[in-house]
């Protein structure tokens, strides 16, 4: 007899393999050993081909990648890499079906969004689980993230109700003038792995909304949340074609939908350097372009804060997705006569933090996505050791957990450190300290990046200072979360062009058309 393979991350045990007890799903191409998928109320969720035109699609040649649990290493899941031809037939099918998609009632179209939020709703603990085994963040992150990504079916279904025409007062005699808004066409989506389901829904729920159909390349580190998504799209109704998910390589699928015609637009959420890369290549074909790129954002905790509050803020700002999260708050300045203080309460917090599985109970810090990132983070953290930072906390891997970096705090981080010019997508809190109100809005300015401020003060003339001083898309003051469906989320500079969610999230999938009609007798 075989006995379960155990092993060991952070302090729970997992089983990676059990020749007995592998699960054999009709769904997926290969055998799955992770013990963790047993969980799954509803393993059709589970997926291993590509979804085009309706129908789950295997590559043309076979080829198929793994995807792995990062805490562990363990074998999640194979997926099918589809290429060309699979590619191709899902722009096809996304052109096919758009006319029809476009031409059904909004209230049609908003009805199917809403049934496929509340599926996911339904089915919050099978898509979180699989979230955490792909991805890594612990299992209550996972959760929220389901919710949120839920909760943009729900906002789009009701802004489909509300594209309106407008008229304008006409300023030539006989004339009626309507400005009208239609679908754009069929579109491309892509998205990154550190918000696997919100990042294609924030898009996919506006677009579709519109009256667009879409192609989605998801994330090779996460496409089984993007598949478990299109499984409920089936479900909720959405017809074939208009939600199409094609994993495989990013360059090639990627490369190909920009340079194809037929798609009028690409939304892309990752790097900065892809989405540059995105749009020189959508340029020829002058694409409609949502860019919802990286983030390096400044924290200021002034003085007069309730310090407490600052650390609470400072801590979900940071650690929020193990770091790796565009939001977060890389770069912490604390004005001088508070600093020592903050540094030693924010201190005993990162060091309270608990690393380890994400399905493993308390765990508040999971793995970083794979090695380059952990490579990355390590190089960051040693270069400003070396400039002269002051390392209080961290600084180390997890013994257990190969890839997850402990919780650090870089104290008087110098000006010439890497980590305060490139993004941070880890677990590492760099503060500096700061002596008046101008000083701190320019060094907060200095960065290519212009996604997210926060700012921590009660006063509140200074709060409106700063609120107008800083070059950011969003501000927050005195608090951290401020996502959702009715606000525009999106950044200035290097952070990207256009923005996603509220009403305006759905100017992107939109075309103008200006009307003029004779009224003369
Ligand atoms: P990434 O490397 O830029 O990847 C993003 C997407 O682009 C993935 O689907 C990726 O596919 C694909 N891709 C990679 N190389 C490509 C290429 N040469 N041509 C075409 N497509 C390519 O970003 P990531 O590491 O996944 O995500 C982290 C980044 O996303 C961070 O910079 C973060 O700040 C940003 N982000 C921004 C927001 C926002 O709303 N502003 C939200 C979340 C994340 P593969 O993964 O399969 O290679
Ligand atoms: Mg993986």
């Amino acid at each position: 007899m075989f006995g379960p393979i155990l092993c060991r991350c952070g302090g729970i045990l997992v089983e990676i393999a059990s020749p007995a007890e592998i699960v054999m799903n009709a769904h997926i191409p290969h055998p799955l050993p992770h013990a963790a998928l047993a969980r799954l109320a509803d393993p059709r969720l589970l997926r291993g081909l590509g979804y085009v035109n309706g129908r789950w699609t295997a590559a043309a040649d076979a080829a198929d990648f793994a995807v792995t649990d990062p805490a562990s290493g363990a074998l999640v899941g194979r997926v099918a890499a589809l290429g060309p031809a699979e590619t191709d037939a899902a722009i096809v099918a996304a052109c096919a079906a758009f006319p029809l998609w476009r031409d059904r009632l909004p209230q049609d179209r908003a009805a199917i969004l809403r049934r496929w939020g509340a599926l996911m709703l339904d089915h919050c603990e099978d898509l979180a689980l699989l979230m955490v085994l792909e991805q890594g963040k612990p299992l209550a992150e996972a959760r929220g993230e389901i919710g949120y990504a839920a909760s943009f079916m729900d906002w789009f279904a009701g802004e489909a109700l509300r594209i309106n025409a407008e008229s304008v007062t006409s300023h030539l005699p006989d004339a009626e003038m309507i400005l009208r808004r239609e679908a754009l066409g069929p579109v491309g989506v892509v998205t990154p792995w550190n918000f696997p389901s919100a990042m294609i829904t924030r898009k996919v729920a506006a677009a579709l909304a519109a009256g667009c159909t879409t192609v989605v390349h998801p994330s090779a580190e996460t496409p089984l949340s993007a598949l478990a998504l299109a499984e409920l799209a089936e479900r909720a109704g959405v017809p074939a074609g208009v939600f199409n998910v094609v994993p495989g390589d990013a360059s090639q699928i990627v490369g190909q939908m920009c340079a194809d015609d037929r798609l009028r637009g690409m939304s892309f959420t990752g790097s900065t350097e892809v989405g540059r890369l995105i749009a020189t290549q959508c340029a020829p074909g002058m694409k409609r372009l949502v860019m919802e790129l990286g983030g390096h954002a400044p924290l200021i905790v002034f003085a007069d804060a309730d310090l407490d509050r600052a650390v609470e803020i400072a801590m979900d700002a940071k650690f929020a997705t193990s770091g790796q999260d565009c939001l977060a708050a890389n770069r912490i300045f604390v004005e001088r006569p508070v600093l020592v203080a903050f540094t030693a309460k924010l201190a005993a917090r990162i060091r309270a933090l608990r690393v380890g599985h994400g399905l493993e109970p308390g765990t508040d810090i999971g793995p970083l996505m794979h090695d380059r990132a952990l490579a990355k983070v390590a190089a960051q953290v040693r270069d400003a050791v070396a400039k002269g930072a002051t390392l209080v906390t961290g600084g180390t891997v997890h013994p257990d957990l190969p890839l997850a970096y402990m919780p650090t705090l870089l104290a008087h981080v110098p000006a010439d450190a890497d980590i305060l010019t490139e993004e941070t997508f880890g677990p590492v809190a760099a503060l500096m300290p700061f002596d008046s109100e101008a000083e701190v809005i320019a060094r907060a300015n200095g960065t290519d990046y212009g996604l997210v401020a926060y700012v921590i003060t009660q006063n509140g003339a200074r709060q409106l200072r700063l609120a107008r001083a800083l070059e950011f898309g969003m501000v927050a003051v005195n608090r951290m979360k401020i996502t959702g469906g009715p606000i525009p989320f999106g950044g200035w500079k290097m952070s990207g062009l256009g923005r996603e969610g509220s009403r305006h999230g759905l100017e992107a999938f939109t075309e103008l058309k200006y009307l003029c009609i004779d009224t003369a007798a």
